[in-house]
């Protein structure tokens, strides 16, 4: 076996251990980051929940029930009295127990029946009439009520649905452990000398932050081996999982519902605000100054926008994401112009907003009347195409303003992480791809024993975290462009984190 590289962490707490790619070691592929495993031949892992949860029960019950540390002392127990016996040909999953001798199988498991907290939370598997080795589970271990064994199945299993948490590794080390240990399947060589340490003297030996992941790798590695393509395995799971649907209740939690957040106080400031906006709009005269009519109409419209994200319960809604999303393309557009400061780019912004208003008459008046949407004003389209020149001479540009798109021109003016940092998100709640429909619509049962299934949200709900502080967030970066295009201007938002 290799020794793992030191694998740069992620510098999210929750996640900053977990075996995940970087997305920059991601291949691009003709415009899909391919995940490395699906360019290894037969390198899908087998999948933990569908495969392990079932396998692993016992011990996954120990380990979700027991204090660590009696926890590690049993799995020890165990791996060493299999090898002291020579079991170097069986395992210890569910479905393999039947082939140990019950000899050497009480032999292995006489240190858990020594201790009576231990053999009461297997007993909880006697409430399962899915699994193999009855007779051993039912004369070794003793009946329980239902209530009890469910409580004690719901607890192991649910924490170790995550196949990297704390309980889910330690069974892991258990289940690799006996592979090098009791099985000797590992050729042991100067170069895996010191991992091999690690791993027996897991968890006191080592740094945790890398020891942890490679325990779960070597067993990913040889749970692959044991389980793929395994008819047998695959029927105990199907039989395990339809067992604990069918004889335990789902758990759908009842929404949460939003503290109310008064937005009294930030439409009061924005008011003011929007007031010293327009105050400091100057006109010396009546012509049309386009880079001063962009760079206002974009933040007024900015207000307009963010005015209705503070209304009403917008900001919980699918209404807030949206407007949110649109706050986020005016503050790009309006960087990417100030960073530019070319003169004929502010013309384009404006010249292709009326070629649009322009397109979309010229399609509209080849209808009847009582044919156009009742929101659209064909009058008004004509009027803001004519209002800088005759309609006939103005141009339709069919592609983008300034022909890139909106994540270019974020990269050009220096704001590629604010870009990353929101749009795909917000924009999969506009598109209504499927991550805005779960977290909308669906909800997740918590009953660990169904697998964490998704069930309909009883009602439509109000849905999201409140978007209103990166709103404010952003109003206050589209204040500052206006200040580096028309300073001075210093008013900025200020109530927004006290809310
Ligand atoms: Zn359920």
């Amino acid at each position: 076996m290799k020794k793992p590289k030191n694998k740069k962490q992620f510098k999210n707490s929750t996640f900053k251990d977990y075996n995940l790619s970087h997305i920059s070691d991601l291949k691009n592929q003709s415009g899909k980051l391919v995940s490395g495993w699906n360019s290894i031949p037969n390198g899908k892992p087998v999948s933990w929940i569908e495969n392990a949860i079932p396998n692993y029960l016992w011990a996954i019950l120990l380990a979700g029930n027991l204090p660590r540390e009696n926890t590690l002392h049993l799995f020890r127990s165990v791996f060493n009295r299999a090898a002291t016996r020579h079991l170097t040909d069986s395992s210890i999953t569910m479905l393999d127990l039947p082939n140990i001798n019950p000899d050497d199988k009480l032999y292995i498991f006489e240190e858990i029946l020594k201790d009576p907290a231990a053999k009461r939370i297997l007993s909880a598997l006697n409430f399962l009439s899915c699994l193999p080795d009855k007779v051993f589970w039912n004369t070794t271990f003793d009946t329980l009520s239902d209530d009890e064994s469910i409580d004690i199945l719901i607890k192991g299993v649910y924490v170790s649905l995550d196949h990297q948490s704390q309980e889910s590794t330690d069974v892991r080390w258990l289940f690799l452990m006996y592979e090098i240990i009791a099985k000797q399947k590992m050729i042991l060589t100067s170069e895996v000398a010191d991992m091999l340490q690690n791993f027996l003297e897991y968890p006191n030996k080592g740094d945790m932050r890398s020891v942890r992941p490679m325990i779960r790798s070597a067993e990913m590695a040889f749970r692959a081996m044991n389980f793929e393509g395994n008819e047998k395995i695959r029927q105990f799971n199907i039989a395990f999982w339809k067992e604990c649907f069918d004889r335990t209740p789902c758990l759908v939690p009842k929404p949460i519902i939003q503290n109310k957040i008064n937005f009294q106080d930030l439409a009061v400031e924005a008011t003011d605000i929007y007031l010293n906006v327009v105050n400091n709009f100057k006109m010396n005269n009546s012509d049309f100054d386009v880079k001063r009519e962009v760079v206002y109409g974009s933040i007024m419209y900015a207000f307009t926008v963010y005015l209705e994200i503070i209304s009403y319960k917008n900001s919980f809604r699918i209404a807030g994401i949206n407007l949110l999303r649109t706050l986020v393309e005016i503050y790009i557009n309006l960087k990417y112009l100030t960073h530019k400061q070319d003169a004929t780019l502010w013309e384009k912004f404006y010249k292709y907003g009326i070629g649009k208003c322009k397109q979309i008459l010229l399609k509209s008046i080849e209808k009847e009347d009582n044919e156009l949407p009742e929101y659209m004003n064909v009058e008004n389209l004509y009027n803001y195409a004519s209002e800088n020149g005759w309609i006939e001479m103005q141009d339709i540009d069919l592609g983008d303003w300034c022909k890139t798109n909106l994540r270019d021109r974020a990269i050009e003016s220096g704001i590629k992480d604010f870009y990353d940092k929101h749009y795909d998100f917000l924009s999969a709640f506009s598109h209504g791809q499927w991550g805005a429909l779960r977290q909308t619509v669906f909800t997740t049962c918590m009953n660990p024993l169904h697998k964490l299934h998704i069930v309909p949200k009883p009602a439509p709900a109000i849905c999201v975290e409140s978007v209103h502080i990166e709103a404010t967030k952003i109003m206050n970066l589209l204040l500052e462009l206006l200040n580096q295009n028309y300073s001075p201007f210093k008013p900025r938002f200020k109530k927004h984190d006290q809310t």
